[in-house]
């Protein structure tokens, strides 16, 4: 099939480009490199275009796309709390501009990039799809703004969409050359592996009054090549389903701060100085997923499913850190 990847030059569309490559799928890259990086398209050709310029979409579709996987988007949760009109923007007008396209071009199958955040605070232990959604900050409130629109956009158009609402994607593809780089970086792996090798501010660690075992945020990391399946995966099954679905995609155990930073420290063998900071705005206590419906649903099975095993891969791109 020819995929358009939407974001293909960030974290997550650039590990699924690999994986779809790899699967003998052609892949075409469309990027407007705010965050992502060109050495990261390496498997397709790259389009320069910005969702809300909708006429410089018009380039991604100049061959016949079978299905897109958009991963444009705005991701920060602290961020989004600050700067609401940019994340709306980016997120939900971006995606209307895309869908458009899409539907000018008769192209009716779409990977959605979505997040743990459309649930807020949880109210009950591992999350499954039909927990209440009330996200607390814009970023899972645009998230879920889009979810809602591709299940409008299958009864009035008939296009068929995945949603995939990612836990804490970690880890990284060094032997192929890409790994997590965000400037500035905001994410925890990568936050503890950089204070590992002394590079970059101090690590902090954000509250120490949650009400966790240890008082720290606690997180569900699954590994970046887990999501890329879980994209193919998709594919195949809107092969055979009609309608907007969505599932959870994580490893279904929660890890807090201290642990996290405990595991980098046995898996580096190094130091890794933080000290505590107030909490950031937006975070809930405790994400973590419930993905038995992509296990049956998506015949999805993860491959990294342990804490050490994640960290030791973002560990191998970190030291070798290409870009
Ligand atoms: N976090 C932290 N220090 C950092 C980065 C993150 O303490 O430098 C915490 C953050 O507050 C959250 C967890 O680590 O509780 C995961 O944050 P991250 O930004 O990696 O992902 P998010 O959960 O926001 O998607």
């Amino acid at each position: 099939m020819h995929i358009l990847v939407c974001g293909g030059a960030g974290y997550v569309g650039s590990h699924v480009a690999y994986v779809l490559a790899e699967r003998g799928h052609e892949v075409t890259v469309l990027d407007n490199l705010s965050t992502g990086h060109r050495q990261a398209v390496r498997w397709g050709r790259l389009i320069e275009a910005d969702l809300l310029k909708p006429e410089t979409l018009e380039a991604g579709f100049d061959r016949p796309v079978d299905a897109v996987m958009h991963f444009c988007a705005r991701s920060l949760v602290g961020e989004s709390v600050g700067q609401p009109y940019d994340y709306y923007d980016n997120n939900v007008v971006g995606s209307l501009n895309l869908l458009r396209a899409m539907h000018r071009h008769g192209v009716e199958r779409l990977v959605f990039s979505s997040t743990a955040a459309v649930f807020g605070q949880p109210i009950s232990g591992r999350i499954r799809e039909n927990h209440p959604k009330s996200p607390i900050n814009p970023y899972g409130a645009s998230k879920l703004m889009v979810e809602r629109v591709l299940a409008d956009a299958a009864r009035a158009y008939a296009l068929r969409s995945v949603s995939l609402r990612y836990f804490n994607a970690a880890g990284a593809a060094a032997q192929a050359g890409i790994g997590e780089s965000h400037f500035p970086e905001t994410h925890l792996i990568p936050n503890v592996l950089r204070s590992a090798l002394g590079i970059g501010a101090p690590l902090k660690v954000f509250g120490d009054d949650y009400p966790t075992p240890d008082g720290t945020c606690i997180r569900d990391y699954v590994h970046v090549l887990d999501l890329a399946d879980a994209h193919a995966l998709a594919l195949d099954f809107m092969d055979c389903n009609v309608g907007a679905h969505r599932f959870n995609l994580g490893n279904g155990d929660g890890f807090s701060v201290l642990q996290t930073i405990q595991t980098a420290r046995d898996i580096t063998g190094l130091r890794i100085p933080f000290a505590f900071a107030p909490r950031r705005d937006g975070d809930p206590a405790e994400l973590v997923a419930a993905s038995d419906k992509a296990r049956s649903g998506l015949q999805w099975s993860p491959r990294f499913d342990r804490l050490d095993q994640i960290i030791a891969s973002a560990w191998d791109w970190h030291r070798a850190a290409a870009y």
